[in-house]
């Protein structure tokens, strides 16, 4: 079937429809097939016109959450969270806003991200400070809601239709479906599942590395102003659920500026200096080097002729080559996990291919075996409560500080003879050493040092390049929870 081809004197009208006629060779249908998607989906959501002038959304949410791999326990079920949730967002003025405020994890929060155009701010309800964005983006920091909000992608296919292709037709819940592709100005590009019949966009799909698949399923619609919009929403992980968000309520085109005002009664605070993009290693005491970058990291001690690493976050190969620059060529024996998260066990194949021993709990040895190369060899020392390493130059003790509000078992790292505590995941310790309020996890771990006896003088830890003092951490057990009015909608 041959059609009229398009010479480059009327591309440009041609392209400003929907259709573009010549052989129909596979992109060329997939481009012309998704068009027609568009606009039957552009009708169904209350019309072209409607969807362009779609300029302001704000909607409350209740979000539950499941912390795959991220839970107390090393398997599921997973631990479920709540938060409550408020987005906001005007297009012509470039401008959103999102607060979020819940715990999972023993960490409490209660924040708001604002951007205004060019300028923008992160906000802390919780410590009562507000610290200017240095570079907002409105499209980075919008794209999640946006991905979650049904007529807001059907509005990102109206401008951006010449990033669409058709993928093809799927059933889905038992239903004919049209899967068509979006790239958004940020981000790897979506595929979204049209009901044929409705025309409402029922499923999103994206692949994001390194979680993997993430599946958005959009229900319950009702209509607001003329548009459809999906009263609630899921979000699965590899098929596992991750979010679940029931939308409160859902304005349309009216003003957000008053959502958007930076509050005055906080402390303005300057943002803390990036961690170092480069992989350092800093010589904390003699022996005991902290290495890392960005914001992993982790402990090595030197021992007489060998050399106990402690953390398994990112990164774990460049950081032993580092450490090689200091310490040449005494074996890494042993590796402690503190805990069974997978931000926590990815260094484990490198500590396997160093021929090290790994130190955890009997109850995270599955976790452990999982992430290893080769689960079989992988050989394995439990700690139960303590476990002590002292070859006659030095003491390493490893507690089992668990269970905590974070995990069942956390293991922390003590020298004695230093006063160093090396811990993952229980004490906020920013480049600039602000502290804020002690988190349930960092009360826990403050008790845990009580419990224990230890005349701790410096913490260190996996998510920092700052060596704190003990004082850092009595200050934060000092401050108090900033209670603080904000405007709701
Ligand atoms: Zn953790």
């Amino acid at each position: 079937m041959k059609k009229y081809i398009a010479v480059s004197v009327i591309t440009s009208l041609v392209l400003a429809t929907s259709v573009v006629w010549a052989d129909e060779t596979l992109p060329l249908k997939a481009v012309n097939r998704a068009n027609e998607v568009i606009d039957a989906a552009l009708e169904a959501y209350g019309g072209a016109e409607r969807i362009a002038k779609l300029n302001s959304v704000a909607r409350e949410s209740h979000f539950t959450t499941w912390a795959t791999n991220q839970s107390r326990s090393p398997g599921p079920p997973w631990d479920e969270n709540e938060q409550t949730s408020f987005s906001a967002i005007d297009f012509e003025n470039k401008t959103f806003v999102t607060k979020n405020s819940g715990s999972g994890g023993g960490f409490d929060f209660d924040g708001s991200q604002i951007i205004k155009g060019d300028e923008g701010w992160q906000v802390d309800f919780r410590a009562g400070t507000v610290t200017a964005i240095a570079e907002p983006d409105f499209d980075t920091t919008a794209g999640p809601f946006i991905r979650v909000t049904a007529p807001l992608l059907v509005k990102q296919l109206q401008n951006r239709r010449q990033t669409s292709h058709w993928l093809g037709e799927v059933e889905f819940e038992g239903r004919p479906h049209d899967v068509i592709t979006l790239v958004m100005e940020v981000g790897p590009a979506l595929s979204l599942y049209f009901d044929q019949q409705t025309h409402l966009l029922s499923r999103s799909e994206r692949v994001l590395p390194p979680f993997g698949q993430v599946d958005y399923r959009f229900t319950d619609y009702e209509t607001v102003d003329g548009i459809p919009f999906s009263k609630t929403f899921k979000l699965f992980v590899n098929d596992e659920p991750n979010i679940d968000i029931d939308i409160k309520t859902t304005q349309v085109n009216q003003p957000i500026g008053q959502y958007a005002l930076v509050p005055q009664n906080l402390e303005q605070v300057e943002a803390a200096p990036p961690a170092p993009t480069e992989v350092e290693v800093q010589e904390v005491n003699e022996g005991v080097f902290l290495v890392g970058s960005g914001n992993t990291y982790a402990m090595f001690v030197e021992m007489n002729d060998h050399v106990i690493a402690v953390g398994g976050t990112a990164g774990i190969p460049e950081r032993i080559t580092a450490l090689r620059e200091v310490v040449k060529d005494k074996p890494i024996t042993y590796a402690v996990m503190t805990h069974h998260h997978n931000d926590h066990v990815l260094g484990v194949p490198a500590y396997q291919d160093e021929g090290a021993v790994i130190l955890t709990v009997k109850a995270n040895e599955a976790v452990m075996r999982a992430a290893a190369t080769d689960a079989d060899s992988l050989k394995l020392q439990f700690v139960e409560d303590r476990y002590v390493f002292d070859d006659g130059s030095r003491k390493l003790e490893i507690i089992d500080i668990g269970p905590t509000p974070h995990a069942e078992h956390m293991l922390v790292a003590w020298l004695p003879e230093e006063g160093i505590l090396f811990e993952a995941d229980h004490f906020p310790n920013p480049t600039n050493g602000r502290m804020v309020p002690a988190q349930p996890v960092t009360k826990r771990l403050a008790e845990a040092i009580d419990q224990q006896d230890l005349d701790v003088k410096i913490i260190i830890g996996a998510h920092s390049p700052r060596v704190a003092n003990i004082d850092d951490l009595h200050r934060a057990l000092a401050l108090n929870i900033v209670k603080v009015t904000q405007v709701s909608p």
